[in-house]
């Protein structure tokens, strides 16, 4: 996960102050050059961090001590609101045009996920905006471009207008805006032609792209694994083309975070949308104060939630509540469950998510999709009977499922154990909940 490092400094400079019930301008001065190493050192260019330290400096030394924390929450909520404007402030998104087709034009260099992330938005507008794109294949320079958006088109079911390699993407443009309105599209995304370094042909080329297909939106796809040189790839662009939006693609790695930091605040240039992994499903809206807490260990419980909410079927998970309310949880649900939660994508990226999972000492507690792979396979040797009644789980029907499993009989004892525990905890945490929750009145 990107920004590792990052975070695991700044939680830890964050934890030595957060209990604090006084913080001097010693303390800060001390918190604030660590905060200052750590950002150099994930990466984050040294004029943001410049500006960064002295802005934090003074609101935290300025503010009133507000009532409900304590001084050392207050210089860290100081820390989170900076590091929230820093990178953009409110979420940025992507265009609308007053009429349809809306067009982007999606530039970068070679490499740097274009071809890929055209693809992902066009997915992302459909499923989450209702909206009917049309994909372009401009990128005649790179072998194999337009081969690999029209595979990815296909895959998605979705049109990709292209005219081979032998046409300049000018005439390709503009024959596809045309097309696109002929058959009603609101979104045409084109695959422009990237380079591996920046030069005068590909800026021209692009220009004339821009003149013809007139773009209510240009994103620039850059890598955030090249840190600071990602950052100076969108200042030589931006400077160019006037880029109106930045996707950053393979958050997913182990960047340091540098270029996520930085871009906003050097090129004033928003970051609309993050790339967290090859598959089509990976490309998040860009959220500037989801990504601070996240980067300082407070969670992102907000896109967990979210998460959440577009891959788990709703009515099964009410159902869920009921029955872990009425204490009537089987192994069967427990299976159901175990689908869901899959579907939601890989657990190391969702724990990273909640709040205190990144911090030290968590590291450890990595969720391991070969001994998931193995729970399962207990539970599916479990006869019917057994899933809905564990307590009939003898000694030989143990053998018998570690057996079928092709486990032990200890994985087969841990699992049980876990499942009475996890029950435990259920009736505990329920008991929580229906008391706060009640609701009132009318329901
Ligand atoms: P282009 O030359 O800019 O069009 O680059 P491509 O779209 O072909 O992508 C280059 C490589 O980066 C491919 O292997 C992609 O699968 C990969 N890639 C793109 N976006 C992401 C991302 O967000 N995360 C990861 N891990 N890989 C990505």
């Amino acid at each position: 996960m990107a920004f590792e490092g990052l975070a695991e400094r700044l939680q830890g400079t964050l934890t030595k102050i957060r209990g604090k019930g006084k913080v001097s301008e010693t303390d800060v001065k001390e918190m604030m050059r660590e905060v200052r190493l750590a950002l150099l050192e994930a990466d984050v260019n040294f004029k943001v961090v410049k500006q960064f330290i002295a802005s934090v400096k003074e609101k935290a030394l300025g503010q009133e001590v507000m009532k409900s924390l304590t001084p050392g929450q207050q210089v860290i909520k100081v820390v989170n609101e900076e590091l929230t404007a820093l990178m953009g402030g409110e979420q940025s998104k992507i265009a609308v045009a007053p009429k349809s087709p809306t067009v982007v034009m999606m530039v970068g260099l070679q490499g740097a996920g274009k071809t890929t992330t055209t693809a992902k938005l066009a997915n992302h507008l459909r499923k989450k905006h209702n909206r009917q794109p049309m994909l372009v294949a401009a990128d005649i320079y790179r072998p194999a471009a337009i081969k690999q958006l029209e595979t990815l088109g296909k895959q998605l079911n979705m049109p990709v207008f292209s005219l081979g390699d032998q046409v300049s993407p000018v005439e390709i443009a503009k024959q596809a805006i045309e097309k696109a309105k002929e058959d009603h599209h609101d979104y045409v995304l084109i695959d422009t032609a990237g380079r591996l370094h920046i030069d005068e042909t590909l800026m021209d080329e692009l220009k004339q792209v821009k003149e013809i297909a007139k773009p209510d939106e240009i994103l620039l796809v850059v890598d955030a694994m090249t840190g600071q040189d990602a950052v100076n790839v969108a200042e030589s662009f931006n400077e160019q083309l006037d880029v109106t939006g930045v996707v950053l693609t393979k958050l997913d790695g182990d960047t340091r975070g540098g270029a996520a930091i930085s871009v906003k605040a050097v090129t004033n240039t928003p970051i609309k949308f993050a790339g967290m992994g090859e598959k089509i499903d990976q490309l998040e809206p860009f959220h500037p104060d989801r990504m601070a807490s996240r980067i300082l260990g407070m969670g992102d419980v907000l896109s967990l939630i979210e998460k959440a909410q577009t891959s788990v079927d709703e009515e099964k998970a009410r159902e869920l509540e009921k029955k872990m309310r009425t204490m009537d949880f089987s192994f069967d649900d427990f299976l159901e469950q175990l689908d869901q939660v899959r579907n939601m994508g890989p657990l190391d990226e969702l724990l990273n998510m909640m709040p205190g999972m990144n911090k030290k000492g968590m590291k450890d507690l990595k969720v391991d999709d070969k001994q998931i792979g193995k729970v399962e396979a207990i539970v599916r040797s479990m006869t019917k009977k057994e899933k809905q009644d564990p307590s009939i789980m003898n000694a030989s029907r143990r053998r018998r499922i570690a057996k079928g499993s092709g486990t032990t009989i200890q994985d087969v004892n841990r699992l049980l154990k876990q499942f009475e525990d996890m029950k435990k905890m259920m009736k505990q945490m329920t008991g929580m909940t229906s008391g706060k929750g009640k609701k009132r009145g009318k329901g």
